[in-house]
C-alpha cells in the first residue's frame, strides 16, 4: 500500500511539473513571439523612419557638409566679388586704371610717369595706325600724314626734309626714350622720320648710282635689287606714313654697328609697351622683304603692338592673319 501511495504521490508530482513545465514554456514561446513582434514592429518603424528619415537627415547632414565645406569658398569667394567691382570697361576707365589695367595684363610696370602718355601710346582711334606701306601696299605721290610736327629727339642737324613726324608717334615716341634713358639707353637719337615721296625717290635713286657707281654689280637691275633689300621705291616706304623713325646710338651712315648692342636689345624688347614694333626684325628678311634693322622703329598703337609682340610676329604676318 505504501509503495502503491508513494507511486501515486509520484505520479501526481509528475503531472504537476509537466504543467508546470508546460506553463513556462508557453509563456517562454508567447514571451519570444510578443518579444518578436515588437521587435520587429520597432525595427520596421525604425528602418521605416530611417527610410523616410535617412535621406532628410542625408539631405541634411550632406547640405551642412556642402554648407559646412562651401562657407569658406563662399565666405572667400562672396567678399571678394563683393569688395572688387564688377571690372570696368576699357571706355569706362580713366588714365590711372589703364595704365594700371595694362601693367597688370603684360606683367611690367612703367618706370616713367605715362599718365600725360598714356592717350597717345594707346589713343582711342588706334587702328587707323594699323596698315602695311609695303611695294604692294603702296602709298600716293600726293601723300602727307596729317599732323606733321618736327621730332623732339631728332639727331641735332639734319634737315627739315628729314625731321618730321606725326604728333602723336613723336609723343609716344618720347615716352620710350624717356624710358630707355631710365634703364641707362640715354643717348639714342632720330635720324629718320617723315620722308616725302619725292625725298624716297631722291633717296632711292641716290642709293642705285651709289651701288651701281661701285663696280660690284654687272648691271643696272642687280644695284636696284641690292638697294631694295635696304631701301624702298617712292610710295612704298614706311618713312613716308610718317609713323616711323630710325634711331639708334651709333654715326647716321653707320647704323647697322646698332645691332646686337644692349641698347638695340632693349629697344626691341620694351617698344611694344609704347605702341611700337620693331618692323624688321633679324631672321624675317623673307618675309619683310627687308634686311634686319635694329634701328627702324614703326608706331602701330599699343594694343597692335602687344599683340605683336605676343604672337612674335612681324605686321606682314599679323595683318596677313587678319585678311584671312
Ligand atoms: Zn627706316
Amino acid at each position: 500500500m505504501a509503495t502503491e501511495k508513494r507511486k501515486k504521490k509520484k505520479g501526481n508530482n509528475y503531472l504537476l511539473y509537466t504543467a508546470v513545465a508546460l506553463i513556462v514554456v508557453a509563456f517562454a514561446v508567447g514571451g519570444a513571439i510578443i518579444y518578436n513582434v515588437v521587435h520587429i514592429n520597432d525595427t520596421d518603424e525604425s528602418s521605416a523612419a530611417e527610410e523616410s528619415s535617412q535621406p532628410s537627415a542625408a539631405d541634411e547632414s550632406s547640405e551642412s557638409v556642402i554648407a559646412e565645406s562651401s562657407t569658406p569658398d563662399e565666405s572667400s569667394e562672396v567678399p571678394e566679388e563683393s569688395s572688387e567691382p564688377p571690372k570696368k570697361s576699357w571706355a569706362e576707365m580713366n588714365t590711372a586704371e589703364r595704365i594700371a589695367d595694362y601693367e597688370e595684363r603684360v606683367g611690367v610696370k612703367y618706370a616713367i610717369d605715362m599718365t600725360d602718355y598714356e592717350a597717345y601710346v594707346c589713343p582711342d582711334d588706334e587702328a587707323k595706325y594699323v596698315f602695311l606701306v609695303d611695294p604692294v601696299h603702296t602709298l600716293g605721290s600726293d601723300y602727307v600724314p596729317e599732323d606733321l610736327i618736327k621730332c623732339t629727339h631728332i639727331r641735332e642737324g639734319r634737315p627739315d626734309s628729314y625731321n618730321k613726324i606725326v604728333r602723336t608717334v613723336d609723343i609716344a615716341l618720347d615716352a620710350f626714350l624717356k624710358e630707355a634713358a631710365y634703364y641707362g639707353f640715354d643717348n639714342i637719337t632720330v635720324t629718320n622720320v617723315y620722308r616725302s615721296y619725292r625725298t624716297q625717290d631722291w633717296l632711292f635713286n641716290y642709293y642705285v648710282d651709289q651701288e651701281w657707281n661701285s663696280g660690284k654689280f654687272k648691271t643696272k637691275e642687280e644695284a636696284i635689287a641690292e638697294v631694295l633689300t635696304y631701301s624702298t621705291r617712292p610710295g612704298t616706304s614706311e618713312h613716308q606714313s610718317g609713323l616711323c623713325c630710325d634711331m639708334h646710338n651709333v654715326d647716321i651712315s653707320t647704323p647697322r654697328k646698332f645691332n646686337g648692342t644692349p641698347a638695340a636689345t632693349w629697344m626691341e624688347e620694351n617698344a611694344y609697351r609704347f605702341g611700337f614694333i620693331l618692323r624688321y626684325p633679324d631672321g624675317k628678311q623673307d618675309i619683310t622683304g627687308i634686311i634686319y634693322e635694329s634701328w627702324h622703329f614703326r608706331y602701330v598703337g599699343r594694343t597692335a603692338a602687344t599683340e605683336i609682340h605676343d604672337l612674335g610676329v612681324t605686321l606682314d604676318e599679323y595683318l596677313a592673319d587678319e585678311r584671312a
